[in-house]
């Protein structure tokens, strides 16, 4: 636990961090300040929660010369909330640093306020990807003395299909700047956008406390194969089963288990190995987007899948073998969470159940299930409903054009707009699920990117 004073500071932000009664520094301050203070790039692993928004606040704080009136520090965030969030956290850093400009610049806000409140240009913008685009590219915003770029929830920002606008942002700045990158998690992805956009950063990750790293419960649970669906659905029924992921050996097994749970109410789609990857990457879009909250699939079919970690993974039939079944459960657990592996098992599969647990060296967790008869239809729908727009990057739809139009003459909120996914030639975007009849016909009736393309719904 080290003191911000520490920091070779400006006394201006010294005071603000007293003002605000940051006492110490969090973990993850205290590994980036220092380089990120002595101008370095730096890559920084940090959920919400870790501080890293007053990590990145001060550093980009500590270069502003609020005495010259040029945009020198640039914020970008995946969403209006969380930008807004973020100016609001900048602001009060700022507080003791007199007439620091800071403007909030996101999409699916009206352009012109923004256009009239760019007549000089600001200190810090804070804002989502695609409006901070528009604005360098039309010459409200000037990017040349930018010393700052913070990325922020670079992960986040990537899964709603910004990478081509960060890049077109990138190239519009300022060449020598310090690019700080904040994300929760380091897939491929990201590791690559910093290759691209970073000089030799310097990498911070903090570990999570040891009580939080990811643990799984298992739990095997002996069924007649007449009941294996009639477990199934119960199993699926609590908070747990609102995202998880079924497995069954074969692949006939896979739809028929898909169906009989998408007609008791389930929102749950199938994925085998022979599906065409055009209807492959749409399911794994709606797993992802939260509009399929049960997920049946084959080992193959599952293998190389880039899904987070799910807090429930169920086996349908339990794997042939324990290399699979590892496999299996790993899919569960994540850090702060117990992930939860339940294992069906009929007595005929027992021996499969005793090779487990040879390999595991422990008695298997074996659990009794009481098997309620079904009544009627136990409503267990996704939370959110997948619209599906028949234009794509080659239309040059982007994800906040799509937001504009919901948010716009729509008159969504942004809270009701979940992942928003844009391929060549289609988009998908999540809506909560009891607006998204209202979303499809505003959609229909109006115009994205004053166009009319076409819409439909999915499930
Ligand atoms: P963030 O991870 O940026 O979303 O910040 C999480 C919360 O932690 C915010 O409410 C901050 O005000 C607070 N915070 C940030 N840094 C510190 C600190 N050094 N000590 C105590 N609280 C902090």
């Amino acid at each position: 636990m080290t003191a911000f004073a520490t920091l070779p500071l400006k006394p201006a932000l010294l005071a603000s961090v007293e003002t605000l009664g940051y006492a110490t520094m969090t973990p993850v301050q205290e590994q980036s300040l220092p380089p990120m203070l002595e101008g370095r790039d730096a890559i920084v692993q940090a959920q919400t929660g870790s501080g890293k928004t007053a990590a990145f606040g001060l550093g980009l704080l500590q270069a502003l010369d609020a005495e010259t009136i040029r945009l020198q520090a640039l914020v970008l965030c995946p969403t209006r909330e969380l930008a807004d969030q973020v100016s609001k956290a900048i602001r009060k850093l700022a507080a003791n640093i007199p007439n620091v400009k800071l403007l909030t610049l996101c999409g699916g806000m009206p352009l012109g306020p923004q256009l009239a409140s760019l007549t000089h240009d600001p200190h810090i913008v804070v804002g989502t990807p695609g409006r901070v685009q528009e604005h360098l590219k039309r010459g409200s915003l000037h990017g040349g003395g930018i010393k700052v770029l913070v990325l922020d929830e670079a992960d986040r920002m990537l899964d709603m299909g910004f990478s081509e606008a960060i890049d077109d942002i990138v190239g519009r700045i300022a060449k020598h700047h310090q690019t700080l990158l904040f994300s929760a998690t380091y897939p491929e992805e990201i590791r690559a956008v910093s290759r691209r956009v970073q000089q030799d950063p310097v990498e911070v990750t903090v570990d999570a406390p040891a009580e939080e790293k990811p643990a799984i419960e298992q739990q095997f649970v002996e069924v007649e194969p007449a009941h294996k669906l009639d477990a199934l659905a119960q199993l699926l029924a609590g908070e747990r089963g609102q995202h998880a992921l079924v497995f069954c050996n074969m692949r006939k097994d896979v739809d028929a288990v898909a169906q009989e749970l998408d007609r008791r109410g389930y929102s749950a789609l199938a994925l085998h190995g022979d599906m065409e990857q055009r209807d492959r990457d749409e399911v794994l879009v709606r797993f992802a987007n939260r509009s399929c909250n049960v997920l049946v699939a084959t080992d193959v079919a599952a293998r190389g899948l880039d899904i987070a970690a799910l807090p429930l993974v169920l086996s349908h039939d339990i794997a042939h073998d324990p290399d699979t079944h590892t496999h299996r459960i790993g899919r569960t657990g994540r850090a702060g969470e117990t992930g939860l592996a339940i294992t069906l098992c009929t007595p005929r599969e027992r021996p499969k159940a005793a090779n487990i647990e040879q390999a595991l060296g422990a008695p298997l967790p074996w659990r009794a299930l009481k098997i309620a008869s079904p009544r009627g239809k136990t409503l267990n729908l996704a939370p959110m409903k997948t619209l599906v727009i028949d234009a794509g990057r080659q239309d040059k739809l982007r994800p906040g054009d799509i937001l504009g139009a919901l948010t716009g003459d729509a008159g969504l909120d942004a809270k009701d707009i979940g992942k928003i996914d844009v391929f060549a030639t289609r988009a998908y975007v999540a809506i909560s699920r009891a607006l998204a009849t209202k979303a499809l016909e505003r959609l229909r009736a109006g115009r994205i990117k004053g166009r009319n393309f076409r819409v439909r719904a999915l499930g």
